[in-house]
């Protein structure tokens, strides 16, 4: 990512508005014990997710990471989150992350889905309780507007336990297929993975969030668009090491005998295009879907239910 993230120059008045308090964006992340979701976090964070303008905000957010976060083999037991303030050109962003134990330890793991639909209600309760107050200036949005759900990389498909999960979510939340730990599978592979992936999906009738073009976007954001689409499922290495080059030069990479496999390279793996979608090219378009369609659906199913 050269220069810095760009939210702060959102044309529209929408935006405006939200510029002026500050706004924020919670992703999470889920999937199975052991395929990286931690790394993940800590590799975006420690990756200069905001390069160039505030090297101090990228810092701030890695040790606020740090704390929570646990290191390599520690295991995340319950839903933490951590967040950093990244300010650009006097716009505020609230940056959190949340993660999720992983699932797939115990031996009934026909509800693995139950825990995380819990806690994203929640924070659409948390929400539609502050709109709900005769003072309504300053509400606190924890809503998730984007869940990197990882696939383990197996090469045969989506299992019964993904399905179940991506089933009970997609229509609560954003859901971003990745394929975990890619560094595994040979490029070929990778492909081919990825087909059988979508058409699983496909046939599930699972919603998945994928960038749109419209008639008034110009032709680079529609170009954009379409190279972000055709990377997903995104896949991903994460790495909380750097590792030496032939060239001598040091970066966040994963070491084998035959070479290394870098975190940033976009020929290696789609760390930096999943990372660029996100925070730059469609950070808003996540929280407009978060807010206009996923909560408005919730909000009115509350309310019919409570009999409003
Ligand atoms: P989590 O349980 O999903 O949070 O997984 P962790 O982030 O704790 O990672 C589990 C193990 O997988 C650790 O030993 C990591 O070093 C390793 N790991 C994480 N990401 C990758 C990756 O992209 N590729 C490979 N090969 N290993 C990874
Ligand atoms: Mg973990």
């Amino acid at each position: 990512m050269t220069g810095y993230v760009g939210f702060s120059n959102y044309p529209n008045q929408e935006h405006r508005r939200s510029i002026k308090r500050g706004f924020s964006f919670t992703l999470m992340v889920a999937g199975e014990s052991g395929l990286g979701k931690s790394t993940l976090i800590n590799t975006l964070f420690e990756s200069k997710v905001y390069p160039g303008k505030d090297d101090n905000a990228a810092a701030a957010a890695a040790a606020a990471l740090g704390v929570v976060v646990g290191s390599e083999g520690a295991k995340t037991v319950e839903i933490t989150s951590v967040s950093a303030e990244i300010v650009e050109n006097n716009v505020k962003l609230r940056l959190s992350v949340v993660d999720t134990p992983g699932f797939g330890d115990s031996i009934n793991n026909d509800q693995a889905w139950k825990p995380i639909l819990e806690n994203i209600e929640s924070r659409f309760d948390a929400y539609l309780a502050q709109e709900n107050r005769v003072n309504r200036s300053k509400i606190v949005d924890n809503r998730v507007n984007a869940l990197l759900y990882f696939i383990k990389p197996t090469g045969h498909g989506l299992r019964a336990i993904d399905i179940e999960f991506m089933k009970n979510l997609h229509n609560k939340v954003n859901l971003i297929p990745v394929v975990a730990k890619a560094d595994t599978m040979t490029p070929r592979e990778v492909e081919q993975f990825k087909g059988k992936i979508l058409a699983d999906i496909n046939f599930h009738g699972i919603q998945i969030f994928k960038p749109v073009s419209d008639q008034f976007d110009d032709p680079e954001t529609i170009a954009d668009n379409k190279a972000i689409a055709g990377k997903i499922p995104f896949a991903v290495v994460g790495s909380e090491r750097l590792v030496e080059r032939s060239d001598g030069t040091r970066v966040r990479g994963r070491q084998y005998p035959w070479g290394i496999i870098e975190v940033e390279n976009e020929a290696h793996n789609d760390f930096v295009s999943l990372r660029q979608m996100l925070l730059r090219t469609h950070m808003e378009e996540l929280r407009d879907a978060t807010d206009v369609s996923l909560y408005e659906t919730y909000r009115t199913q509350k309310l019919l239910a409570l009999g409003h």
